[in-house]
């Protein structure tokens, strides 16, 4: 889940050459632009990541218009998401950095066409974990924690997330990103083309990947059919290696997402991660969405980031890709 609107301290308040009115700093591993002066070094600031929605009721929202928050580029600057003074808030001394306040200012996340998936059977089962990365901005801790630790680093692709798996019946389930749909579905329709192959392997592996091609969110790779990429392989209980996962969907002819590195040893600065993730899309002559980064042998962790079934992984996403699809 995403935080959306929180307390944060914000750092590194810096000067932006030529720009008068306003400077760039972070907070957690985003770089924010704020106005000149409106803070001082480790002030607690109400932070609103992108794809916030802001009530227009609030005066001090209206300026923003319903709108999403959005990455922008100013003066050259990436800057993600939008700082208030804490004191915005009622009885502001009560707060303390990582409270979240999404519901406290009425805040909504902008959620693009997704959930309105045609021949829907079900909710996704509760016993599979969905497949939400967290945000490499959100993580300086972890990274500190595992610098240096071997990594696999694979493209992000973006179309539309799908779960399925044979059973002993041999007969095929299929999941949308949060639904369970029924055979008359395209996401049905396309699994169906890789069920000779999950033949190949025990019945009950989960296979999720992402759906990409005609049709999903815009063709970005211009693909002239719809494909399958598998990024996660599990069992009913846990997730297979990424060794055994790379065996096991190469015996049932389903192809990987594109592997960029298979052996990567992990930086703990979020800047040179996002450096990492921009150029050119593996699939099409497009900039990619950017990278998922997992430890080669899985990690698991006590869970305060909402990793799926606590397992280390994250996504870094490519500004590149957000500004030129106004994300
Ligand atoms: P946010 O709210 O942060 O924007 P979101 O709900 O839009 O998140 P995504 O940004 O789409 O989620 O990121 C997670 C999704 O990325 C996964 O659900 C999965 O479908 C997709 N994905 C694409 N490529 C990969 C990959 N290589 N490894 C893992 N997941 C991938
Ligand atoms: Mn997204």
């Amino acid at each position: 889940m995403r935080k959306l609107v929180s307390v944060q301290k914000i750092k590194n308040i810096q000067d932006i050459q030529g720009a008068d009115k306003i400077q760039q700093a972070k907070v957690l591993g985003y770089h924010v632009v704020i106005k000149k002066g409106e803070f001082n070094d480790g002030d607690l600031v109400v932070y609103c990541e992108t794809d916030t929605i802001l009530p227009k009721d609030n005066p001090l929202f209206a300026f923003l218009e319903e709108k999403p928050i959005k990455t922008r580029k100013m003066r050259g600057v990436v800057a993600q998401g939008i700082c208030f003074p804490v004191n915005i808030l009622e009885n502001y001394q009560q707060y303390k950095e990582g409270d979240i306040v999404t519901d406290l200012v009425n805040a909504k996340k902008y959620e693009p066409d997704f959930n309105n998936i045609n021949n829907v059977e079900g909710d996704f089962p509760n016993w599979i974990p969905k497949t939400d990365e967290t945000r490499v901005q959100d993580l300086e801790g972890v990274l500190k924690k595992y610098k240096n630790t071997e990594c696999v680093i694979t493209e992000k692709l973006d179309g539309s997330s799908i779960t399925f798996w044979l059973d002993d019946n041999d007969e095929l389930h299929v999941c949308s990103r949060n639904r369970i749909v029924d055979n008359n579905s395209c996401f049905y329709k396309i699994a169906s083309q890789y069920k000779e192959g999950l033949k190949n392997i025990p019945r009950n592996i989960i296979i999720q990947g992402e759906l990409v091609g005609t049709k999903i969110q815009s063709n970005k790779y211009k693909l002239n059919c719809k494909e399958i990429f598998a990024f996660n392989v599990r069992g009913f209980g846990d997730y297979f290696s990424f060794k055994q996962s790379v065996g096991l969907l190469k015996l049932a002819n389903i192809p990987t997402v594109p592997i960029l590195n298979n052996s990567y040893y992990l930086s703990d600065d979020v800047d040179e991660l996002v450096q990492m993730s921009k150029g050119q899309s593996t699939l099409g002559n497009t900039p990619k969405e950017g990278i998922v980064i997992r430890p080669k042998r899985d990690i698991y962790v006590n869970n305060n980031y909402s990793f799926a079934d606590g397992r280390l992984s994250f996504k870094v996403i490519n500004p590149d890709f957000l500004l030129k699809y106004h994300l």
